[in-house]
């Protein structure tokens, strides 16, 4: 098999009592290991793709057959948008972003509040099943989108954090409160983690 499911790099529990155990376990060992082998066999019939790497694969999904391009588009990227999501998170105490990224997320949006609430505005608003993004823009500026589905933010730029807003992130603790997990995530965010990737988007 081409695309592996790592094993989280926490235990189910560690993100306690913002995002609970039993969600972590089904997200990952379920949903996230659906996309995987989803992707993999969807790729399995087209042995020409097998070598392209994730990020080749959906910066071209319009060079795909047509007979795998959206399981490729909606798989691909839900393996894309886990496998970062689950980097980004970490209990943080009331640790907020620092540094660089602090001083540029002040200079783009004009405080740290007001990025939180123009991320927070793009996860509550999502319609239906997608993702919230932090993203450094091909021209190296930071902007809010979201997505929706398992669209990844590629074509216009990296991801540097990233908030899944399907029901299935939030729905066992929080049911159809949307906004009150999305009012959790930034608890769990581990802006370490997001100031290394902004580091790398940047060079
Ligand atoms: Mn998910």
């Amino acid at each position: 098999m081409h695309f592996v499911l790592k094993p989280l790099p926490y235990a189910f529990d560690a993100l306690e009592p913002y995002i609970d155990a039993k969600t972590m376990e089904i997200h990952h060992g379920k949903h996230h290991a659906g996309y995987v082998n989803n992707l993999n066999a969807a790729l399995a019939k087209e042995p020409a793709y097998a070598s392209w790497n994730l990020e080749k694969l959906l910066t071209n999904l319009d060079k795909l057959p047509e007979s795998i391009r959206t399981a490729v588009r909606n798989n691909g990227g839900g393996h894309f948008n886990h496998e970062l999501f689950w980097t980004l998170l970490k209990v943080n105490k009331g640790k907020g972003p620092d540094g660089k990224l602090k001083a540029d997320l002040v200079a783009t949006f004009g405080s740290v509040e007001a990025f939180k609430d123009e991320f927070a505005t793009a996860a509550k608003t999502r319609f239906g099943s997608g993702w919230a993004f932090l993203i450094v823009t091909n021209d190296k500026k930071l902007k809010v989108l979201s997505t929706p589905n398992q669209d990844t933010p590629l074509h216009e730029g990296r991801p540097i954090l990233a908030l899944d807003v399907w029901e299935h992130a939030y729905y066992l603790k929080y049911q159809n409160r949307r906004p009150e997990y999305v009012d959790a995530f930034f608890n769990v965010v581990n802006w370490d983690e997001v100031a290394r990737l902004y580091e790398k988007a940047l060079k």
